[in-house]
């Protein structure tokens, strides 16, 4: 027969699920945060295979938590989507990474490309089409050079609405690059129904494809349905040179990862693009 221990109980119920008191202090700490100033954006280069030259930035968040340090997205940004914090944070990281962008554009780096990431909830509040026109307009980064990144579950949540907002950005010549490629449930139809400039392949698919033929095989077929609808390539994740050799061989477009760069500050990255020009 089978034996069935003792039976515990618990002596108390906690007052609140710990899940749920981090989230309330989280979302207390982002609060401050974003009224004291201490996010920070960090830029990764976007490397065009067939030129090898850099040719765009994305622009990633960090929050410098006074007596923590760099907090990255993964520890925080959910808890801004749940809170609805991501409509005023993703609203600064679009004005700070054009801002930057403009600045780069003055130095010289006038064809650098700026990406920047949009959450889905950003798009339910239907301020987000006005905030990209104030945006561009404040400083002054031509709409061409503005990149701006969606996933694809992104686009089947909002599908109704989203339309109408594409079409007036891709008017002004923003670019739309869809990201995590692969990893949503968007058809291939979507590729074309949102007129999307460029697909990121995700880091999933990249990471192992030297030696995995499965992964081969689903960023070849990628590559090819994007080269027949006129849609650029960029890999994510990629932490080889070699990995990259085989990607240009199978017709990607671009490359991204640590083996360029990690994201790094403005300063340093600014640095980091003098010396990959000489
Ligand atoms: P993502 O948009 O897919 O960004 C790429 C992530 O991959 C970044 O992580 C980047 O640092 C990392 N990465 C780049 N190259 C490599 C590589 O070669 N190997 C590996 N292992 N990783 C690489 P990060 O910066 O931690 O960002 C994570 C996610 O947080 C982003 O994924 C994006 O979904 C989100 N995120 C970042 N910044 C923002 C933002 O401003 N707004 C919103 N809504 N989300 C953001
Ligand atoms: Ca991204
Ligand atoms: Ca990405
Ligand atoms: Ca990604």
């Amino acid at each position: 027969a089978k034996k069935t221990g003792p039976r515990f109980y618990r002596l108390f119920e906690p007052p609140m699920n710990a899940d749920l008191i981090r989230f309330v202090e989280t979302r207390e700490a982002l609060r401050v945060a974003l009224e004291r100033n201490e996010f920070e954006l960090h830029y990764q280069p976007q490397i065009d295979l067939s030129t090898r030259r850099v040719i765009g930035v994305e622009a990633l968040i960090r929050w410098r938590r006074p007596g923590v340090g760099l907090v990255m997205p993964g520890d925080f940004i959910e808890v801004a989507e749940e809170s609805g914090l991501i409509l005023p944070i993703g609203r600064w990281a679009l004005y700070e990474a054009c801002q930057q962008g403009a600045v780069w554009g003055q130095r010289g780096w006038s064809n650098l490309s700026i990406g920047v990431n949009l959450s889905a909830v950003q798009f339910r509040e239907g301020q987000l089409g006005e905030d990209v026109l104030k945006a561009l307009d404040a400083s002054g980064l031509h709409p061409a050079r503005l990149d701006l990144e969606l996933t694809e579950s992104t686009l089947l949540c909002h599908q109704e609405t989203i339309s109408s907002t594409l079409t007036s950005w891709k008017a002004l010549g923003i670019r739309l690059s869809i990201d995590d490629f692969g990893t949503g449930y968007a058809s291939l139809a979507y590729l074309k129904r949102f007129k999307a400039d460029t697909i990121k392949i995700d880091r999933s698919f990249v990471q192992h494809l030297l030696t995995d033929q499965e992964d081969r095989a689903i960023v070849k077929a990628i590559i090819q349905v994007a080269q027949s609808l006129n849609v650029c390539t960029i890999a994510e994740g990629v932490e080889s040179f070699e990995l990259a050799e085989q990607l240009a061989s199978m017709g990607c477009d671009q490359v991204q990862g640590f083996v360029y760069s990690k994201p790094l500050p403005p300063d340093a990255f600014e640095k980091w693009l003098l010396a990959a020009e000489v």
